[in-house]
């Protein structure tokens, strides 16, 4: 059985998604920061963890940027 890499729980196909090569459930595959749910087409993974672009871009400071994503150019 897969488990799901947030909470740790079998993951059942129906309720499955397969994204940063692990299995979520459709509800725990969410941002890390600001907890908004993904999709596997609006998603941006970053050390195998998944976040939405409005947290990879900035929006939350660029403290928060930087300590997730390093410095920008
Ligand atoms: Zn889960
Ligand atoms: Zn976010």
């Amino acid at each position: 059985m897969q488990s799901c890499a947030r909470c740790g729980f079998v993951v059942y196909p129906a309720e499955k998604i397969n994204c940063i090569d692990q299995n979520w459930h459709k509800a725990c595959f969410h941002c890390d920061v600001c907890k908004m749910v993904l999709t596997a087409n609006n998603f941006v993974s970053h050390k195998k963890r998944p976040y939405c672009s409005v947290t990879r871009d900035g929006s939350y400071g660029s403290n928060m940027s930087e300590m997730y994503f390093g410095a920008k150019p």
